[in-house]
């Protein structure tokens, strides 16, 4: 499997770049999708478009067990500063997270398994938009394909992955239990009685307020948790006030909470809230909405242990790790919510040149898609001639 997807390279390499030249954010991926769409009716797959406003679903073989295999195809509002030959074309639009890559793996894949003898069930791709961004009614590309029916007649198994710009070409990383962090958002304003910057007294000044606000909103983690339950709250945006001399009326703070446990989600939800009531008792008054946001990420043990496995067997021993612990938001986890699954994290390192992701420098080394491609591929087919774990 390896081998033909070796063989596979270059034209992977031309899928990535072209998706790389000619990026799209979340749900208007249309460029993207209709790409997709193109090449799987070429490679004789049963395509569906427009499932979750810009996503596709290709299909192939017929009947159980289903293996759902997930790549996410949009790109991040960002400048890329790089200047090789298939830059970005799209002004400040940049696939600086590497989903240029998953898309063109997942076309390999399907390549690949068309080229399968039969096989029992049915392989289907899972092409999702808006990994990085909800739409105005606060759901993610993942949910709006469930919503749409991409889990439906029964998946067995879920898998998917994502590159990863610290991990050298050749190598992966898998594990199982919570593999990234369940997001909320919350959005407040503090109110007071704003007035001249002279006179405090007459006022009830927001901005004070806020202060022993986010002494509060810091301590949630620190005092109030379990320090074996992993969790952040970070307050990432504050605003208030226009002039050095005028105490405003209203400060708003934006922040982002993550978890790995619901019972931690419920804990720090009731802890914001305490922390604002803060405001209170200094004299002002404070407005609190959460958004929630995708669930923890649980890479199920079956199938992380089926693609730990399979990789072992393909590519070694030695380039098959666990990752590290992290709580960045992967809304994958909508789909291993419904199915068991997994994702695992593909090397994609630049020697001597290691890219940030979500930096305006970002850029994969083109050599680890059939890495990912022989991966997925293999793994499905096991699943299905197994006739399950
Ligand atoms: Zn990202
Ligand atoms: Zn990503």
């Amino acid at each position: 499997m390896l081998n033909r997807a070796m063989d596979l390279k270059g034209k992977l390499q031309g899928y990535r770049r072209d998706f790389h030249k000619f990026p799209e954010v979340g749900f208007q991926e249309y460029r993207t999708s209709a790409r997709v769409s193109d090449t799987l009716t070429s490679l004789g797959w049963r395509v569906r478009q427009n499932v979750g406003k810009t996503g596709v679903i290709g299909e192939f073989g017929s009947g159980l067990p289903i293996v759902a295999i997930r790549a996410d195809m949009d790109a991040l509002p960002l400048q890329e500063d790089n200047q090789t030959g298939y830059a970005s074309q799209n002004r400040g639009v940049m696939h600086a997270c590497g989903h240029d890559a998953h898309t063109a793996i997942l076309l390999g894949v399907a390549e690949l398994i068309k080229n399968e003898e039969n096989f029992p069930g049915t392989v289907r791709l899972l092409f999702q938009p808006a990994e990085e961004v909800a739409d105005v009614e606060g759901f993610s590309g993942a949910q709006r394909m469930i919503q749409d029916g991409a889990m439906e007649e029964g998946v067995g198994m879920a898998i998917a992955l994502h590159v990863s710009s610290h991990v050298p070409v050749g190598q992966i990383q898998v594990g199982w239990g919570p593999s990234s962090g369940g997001v909320d958002t919350f959005r407040a304003i503090i109110l007071g009685r704003g007035g001249h910057g002279a006179r405090p007294h007459e006022t009830v000044d927001p901005i004070y307020l806020s202060a022993h606000v986010i002494l509060a909103l810091h301590g949630i983690v620190s005092r109030k948790l379990n320090p074996f339950d992993p969790a952040v709250v970070s307050i990432g945006s504050i605003h208030a006030g226009i002039a050095e001399n005028v105490i405003p009326n209203s400060v708003e703070i934006l922040g982002t909470l993550r978890y790995t446990l619901p019972k931690v989600q419920e804990q720090i939800h009731k802890e914001i809230k305490k922390a604002f009531e803060v405001a209170k008792s200094l004299g002002g008054n404070y407005e609190l909405k959460f958004e929630i946001g995708t669930p923890p990420m649980i890479n199920d043990e079956r199938a992380a242990k089926l693609i730990k496995q399979t990789a072992v067997d393909l590519i070694g021993n030695e380039n098959v790790s666990l990752p590290p612990d992290g709580l960045g938001a992967e809304d994958f986890g909508c789909f291993t919510q419904l199915a068991p699954g997994a994702m695992f994290s593909l090397g994609c390192r630049i020697e001597g040149d290691e890219r940030e992701h979500h930096n305006s420098r970002f850029d994969v080394n083109d050599e680890c898609l059939p890495y990912g491609a022989a991966i997925l591929a293999e793994t499905a087919l096991r699943y299905l001639r197994h006739g399950g774990f």
